[in-house]
């Protein structure tokens, strides 16, 4: 097929998830044919710069040879078997790596294939755990979560989810939460200072948490960064805070690890920062250096074990996915995280985050940049039509999205959310592409808000 073949077919036929359909087939969209390195190579043979790690899961670069090698040699062994009362040689490998660099207490590996299925395993499994626990045993159906908070797609996982844009439609499908204030003082509501803000949150965690504490089944977050919110940067503390609040009256913390996972905020986990161990640790994104769909949730010995019993006794966790534990995804993984310590990938995000932080301390001076937020390698720029007071765009301007296409023209592939302009680089890229990355999008930032595209 030509390229405009391909384009046509895709219009015709390829539904694009999170694209406002009619405005995509409008537009000359890349059509992916070939990747090296940190660059994707379209069919007409241009060459794009991966600034948003193709979603926020790609660690080494595209074509890694070791990951590549891998994935070949298990595809010579096989390619799928079941873990439905049965092992696999690279998820049991893997379920041992992973507990070796999650934080200590987390023993037991439960595999799926994305983000969103981790989410709704942790859910199901706190929800169940309750009921079956030997000490007080009862049915908790509460969960908290934060403000704007974004945990997949599936309704369990959109249940606790806080993105109006994304979730209100689904509303009458959802089981109910309670939501905590995003402890984030970009906007504040009238009547606080930012600090005084930060401070209400902080308080309001201890306030929902003991009030609702005997119906709560566990305490959803996003550790450090809630991403697709926009790169909400939480305060320092904030993690430790729910981790003590929740430990204190015994309820369970869900970590959604799913985007800061695997470097992106400058630790191997966020939850590190905060010498934080959660009760469920949910893991997918670059858990497979990005190449395949794999997903984990983790937890301890004492919520695994509140479902052992004979089999008539029912407390089987009666949850899973065809391709769990898939070999091939497994083996991409463990390749994955030989890499990370073989290349020190930890020291390039460290020297990164450092690089970002230099290149964008002038953006905030720019016209229509109302924040720049950054925490390790993932970075928001937030761009507003009224820099004073803070106001938003009007969703037609589709600032975002023209920024987007500015920096596409120029070779470099963003996503951004919403009016929210994301770096995204991959935890191995060489500085220079990030330098790249900054130039580029800076550019086009300008072109667009300056009304110049
Ligand atoms: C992307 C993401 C998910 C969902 O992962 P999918 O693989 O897209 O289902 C869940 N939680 C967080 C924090 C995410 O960023």
């Amino acid at each position: 097929m030509t390229t405009s073949e391909y384009r046509s077919n895709d219009r015709a036929h390829v539904w694009h998830p999170f694209t406002p359909m009619r405005e995509y087939c409008r537009e000359e969209t890349p059509v992916i044919a070939a990747a090296e390195g940190f660059e994707l190579i379209d069919t007409d043979g241009r060459r794009y710069l991966d600034g948003t790690s193709s979603l926020w899961c790609n660690v080494h670069g595209h074509r890694v040879p070791e990951i590549d090698t891998a994935i070949r040699e298990q595809l010579d062994r096989v390619s799928h078997s079941t873990l439905l009362g049965l092992a696999n040689v690279p998820s049991v490998e893997l379920a041992r790596e992973l507990i070796r660099i999650a934080p200590p207490g987390l023993t037991r590996v439960f595999f799926s294939d994305n983000g969103s299925t981790a989410v709704e395993a942790a859910l199901k499994i706190a929800y169940q755990f309750h009921q079956q626990r030997p000490d007080r045993p009862g049915t908790r159906d509460l969960f908290v979560r934060l403000s704007q908070a974004y945990h997949g797609d599936t309704i369990g996982s959109v249940s606790v989810g806080g993105i109006g844009l994304f979730h209100a439609t689904y509303d009458r499908l959802l089981f109910r939460t309670v939501e905590v204030p995003a402890p984030v003082a970009f906007r504040t509501p009238a009547g606080f200072t930012a600090e005084s803000y930060v401070a209400h949150c902080f308080a309001e965690v201890e306030r929902v948490v003991r009030e609702q504490h005997d119906r709560i089944a566990a305490f959803i977050i996003e550790p450090l960064v809630q991403g697709a919110a926009g790169i909400l940067v939480h305060p320092p503390g904030y993690l430790r805070h729910v981790r003590e609040v929740t430990a204190a009256l015994d309820i369970p913390l869900i970590a959604d690890e799913v985007a800061t996972g695997f470097g992106r905020t400058g630790t191997l986990l966020a939850c590190e920062q905060e010498n934080v161990v959660p009760d469920l640790l949910c893991l997918s994104k670059g858990i497979t250096g990005g190449y395949l769909p794999l997903a984990a949730t983790l937890t301890t010995d004492r919520i695994y074990e509140a479902f052992l019993g004979e089999r008539e006794d029912a407390r089987t966790f009666f949850h899973g996915h065809t391709y769990t534990g898939n070999p091939l995804a497994c083996a991409a993984a463990l390749a994955s995280l030989k890499l990370f310590e073989r290349n020190r990938v930890l020291d390039n995000i460290h020297r990164n985050a450092e690089l970002l932080r230099t290149r964008l301390a002038e953006w905030s001076d720019w016209p229509h940049v109302g924040d720049v937020r950054q925490k390790g390698i993932m970075v928001g720029v937030e761009l507003v039509q009224d820099k004073a007071t803070k106001a938003a765009y009007p969703p037609a301007a589709r600032i975002g999205h023209r920024v987007t296409l500015a920096s596409r023209k120029r070779g470099v592939i963003t996503r951004p959310l919403g009016d929210v302009i994301v770096l995204m680089p991959a935890p191995a890229m060489p500085a220079d592409f990030v330098h790249r990355l900054c130039d580029v999008v800076g550019e086009a930032i300008r072109e667009v808000v300056d009304g110049r595209d």
